[in-house]
């Protein structure tokens, strides 16, 4: 049987799926028996490889740093000279970043030395230029030195042959420094992922155009672009599509035709020209479509063919939270990383909680210290779905339990950071 046969015929037999009214954790785990991430490889110049997979682990190919140098500007020489009260030596050469010192040393001398340039073959210790006299071709050492001080050994950063990153790892700024530390000009990555976006809704307008009566602006595929441009996705943007059951029929098998994965917004509640859900049933399947959580209670997740489908709700915040909550991670994976439980810690919910009971809350919150230093949280005033400035005052979420209700100001709240 095929791992997604496999992965839907599983979900009648657990005891509490209900694809009504999935609890947050439970459909992330769902998805989950979903992802098989893609297996293509490319190999790309470096500066192609920002947010790409690595496609194998990546052995260094070398020593970093390749030889032992200098972290200060001052004299290279041997321990074992710097005998008796003010030792005194001569200065026989220099080596410079780029231009080592060819020469050998003698008992009592020292060559000049800069930040970044290879340690003489008999020097074991720097003196900054700061802690000795100069006199002429004289150099006095005053006291207190170490064997090895100042000294950046060979492969101190990355040995030869050792792991440095494995498959899977997401590259970033660091990791493209790194590579080009170790002299690699081009990388072996998975294959961009491809995801088609669109969004559903008559009342739908163009940022550009005037707006007539009872339109709006689509600001859920700028969002959505903007997000799936920071995880390194290939986007087919397909625009707005209207609230019309053939075009929208046409627009998912189009993109599933093209895409591995489609993200809709809007469509997916329960109104009358809400055909979402009912196309997905109708073209592909549904693993569930309403999660207990606020805001994106509606949120279909199901696959047409082998391409994974998520109708995200209409709700501007909504497309936001459910993304963050649900799609990243998931895009992560099929793009071959690992990607790890988002990192939540606790701090004091300075603003009393508006909330009823019964399903999950990300509130948007602004988190600071107060001048005690403690970290301390503040909601950003109104929670509506609606409400997109609320998570441009942000800057993290505030993750309130199912059971949770209304609470006074000092609550102690589980917070996750946006970035
Ligand atoms: P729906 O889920 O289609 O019923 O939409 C829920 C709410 O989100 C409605 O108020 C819509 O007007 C609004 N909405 C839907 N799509 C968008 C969009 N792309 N940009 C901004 N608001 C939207
Ligand atoms: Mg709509």
């Amino acid at each position: 049987m095929e791992l997604q046969q496999l992965a839907f015929s599983k979900l009648e037999t657990l005891d509490d799926y209900d694809p009504n009214s999935m609890p947050v954790e439970q459909a992330r785990q769902l998805i989950q028996h979903f992802l098989h991430p893609l297996e293509q490889q490319e190999t790309v110049p470096l500066h192609a490889a920002l947010h790409r997979t690595l496609a194998h682990d990546l052995l260094s190919p070398m020593n970093v740093p390749p030889h032992d140098y200098s972290a200060m500007d001052g004299y290279a020489l041997r321990f074992a000279d710097l005998t008796g009260e003010r030792p005194r030596l001569k200065r026989v050469g220099s080596s410079f970043a780029g231009h080592a010192f060819e020469g050998q040393l003698a008992a009592g001398e020292c060559v000049r030395i800069m930040t970044g340039a290879p340690i003489p073959h008999d020097c074991d210790c720097v003196v900054m230029q700061e802690h000795v006299q100069v006199e002429g071709d004289t150099v006095v050492v005053g006291g207190g030195h170490r064997p090895g001080q100042n000294v950046r050994l060979i492969g101190e950063d990355m040995k030869q042959g050792e792991t440095v990153l494995a498959r899977g790892h997401r590259i970033r700024p660091v990791e493209m420094g790194l590579l080009a530390s170790l002299g690699i000009s081009e990388i072996a990555v998975y294959r961009k992922l491809k995801v088609a976006i669109f969004s559903t809704g008559d009342e739908l307008q163009l940022p550009g155009k005037p707006l007539a009566a009872g339109q709006i602006y689509d600001s859920n595929r700028y969002s959505l672009f903007g997000m799936l441009s920071e995880l390194g996705a290939d986007i087919l943007d397909m625009g707005n599509i209207r609230d019309d059951r053939a075009s929208l029929r046409n627009s998912l098998l189009d993109a599933a035709s093209q895409a591995d994965v489609i993200i809709t917004s809007g469509g997916v509640s329960v109104g009358e020209a809400d055909y979402i859900k009912e196309l997905l049933a109708e073209i592909g399947e549904v693993v569930f479509w309403k999660i207990a959580m606020k805001p994106g209670r509606p949120l279909a997740y199901g696959k047409i063919g082998s391409c994974h489908f998520f109708g995200l709700p209409g709700n501007p915040v909504a497309v936001m939270v459910t993304f963050h909550q649900f799609v990243r991670d998931a895009l992560r994976r099929l793009m071959g990383q690992y990607p790890k439980t988002a990192l939540t810690f606790r701090a004091v919910c300075v603003t009393p909680i508006k909330k009823a009971p019964g399903r999950a809350e990300f509130q948007r919150g602004i988190l600071s210290r107060n001048d005690s230093g403690e970290l301390v949280v503040h909601t950003t005033g109104n929670q509506g779905s609606g409400v997109l400035s609320s998570m441009s005052k942000a800057n993290c979420y505030i993750i309130l339990p199912v059971s949770q209700g209304n609470a006074e100001a000092g609550l102690s709240v589980e917070v996750q950071l946006f970035d």
